[in-house]
């Protein structure tokens, strides 16, 4: 398979520079192509911005979505939202790579979706109607491709249990998972979260690299999430709600967007 591992921490030496290493090694290892885009390395312009579309008129009014829909349609984007494009159609499996800070990815990580999902590249895509609500979460331009998530954590991992003061990681990471990856179309997997890192003594880092290398081994292999499709009938069109005879009725939250009936592999 090919492998785009976008990899967002400031310094090659710190933890995440070593786990990267270790999931590349194993890649490869297994007869993976693998690509990395280093955002700081590559010193990654994150913030969105009129400059970003050089056919936008200087007396335009800049609206984002639609400059970059234009810009995609008419092949006048930056040549490194190009460049990152072009590596996420040519990989089979996307991987995130970043610190938890503050509750979610680095600015840096967050800028490179905020340019490189295009407007008809990752959403505005597919049929608009009051049948069909585009092609999305679970459909769209990256469907068939896999992708997944390494994160360290400062926090202990009961403390992003069902019952932990930071809430529960897979609520933690649902936009992530399933607003970013999910919605242009990637089968998303379990997620790999090493957890008390600030504290970690070699052995425990032998632990967490033994885990990493055996998730990089099941890649291609191991089952998804089981995200219910938008378009598969169980969500209402155009209220997109789910249909009130699915899920628990007592549920609320993120999980009801889960299909149960489906057993996620890594449990
Ligand atoms: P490093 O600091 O590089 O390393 C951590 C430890 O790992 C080191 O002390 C060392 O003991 C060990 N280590 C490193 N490399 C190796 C190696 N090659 N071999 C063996 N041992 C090694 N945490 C949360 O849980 N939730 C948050 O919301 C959160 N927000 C944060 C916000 C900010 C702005 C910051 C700076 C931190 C935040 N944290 C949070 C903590 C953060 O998630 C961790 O500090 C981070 O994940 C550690 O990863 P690192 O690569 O920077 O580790």
């Amino acid at each position: 398979m090919k492998v785009l591992l976008v990899f967002a921490h400031p310094e090659p030496r710190s933890l995440n520079g070593a786990l990267r290493d270790i999931a590349v090694d194993e890649l490869k290892a297994q007869g993976h192509e693998v690509q990395v885009s280093d955002l700081y390395a590559e010193g990654w312009k994150s913030e969105v911005d009129r400059a970003d579309f050089p056919s936008l008129a200087p007396d335009a009014r800049f609206k984002p979505a639609k400059a970059s829909g234009e810009a995609l349609a008419d092949n006048s984007l930056t040549p490194d939202v190009k460049a990152e494009q072009e590596k996420i159609l040519w990989a089979d499996v996307l991987i995130l790579q970043f610190p938890l800070w503050w509750f979610s990815m680095p600015a840096i990580l967050k800028g490179w979706i905020d340019r490189v999902y295009s407007y008809g590249f990752a959403y505005g895509v597919g049929e608009h109607s009051d049948k069909r609500w585009g092609d999305r979460y679970g459909e769209g331009t990256l469907a068939g491709k896999r992708a997944m998530l390494i994160v360290t954590a400062g926090g202990w991992e009961e403390h992003y249990s069902a019952r932990g003061v930071n809430g529960p990681i897979d609520d933690l990471l649902f936009p992530i998972n399933h607003g970013i990856l999910y919605y242009p179309g990637y089968d998303v997997l379990p997620p790999f979260v090493a957890y008390k890192v600030d504290r970690l003594d070699d052995t425990g880092f032998e632990t967490m690299a033994e885990h990493l290398r055996e998730r990089m081994r099941t890649l291609g292999t191991i089952a998804p999430i089981p995200y219910r499709q938008q378009n598969a009938g169980d969500y209402l069109i155009p209220s997109m709600q789910l249909r009130p005879e699915l899920g628990d009725p007592r549920e609320t939250g993120f999980t009801l967007h889960l299909n149960k009936a489906i057993k996620i592999a890594a449990e």
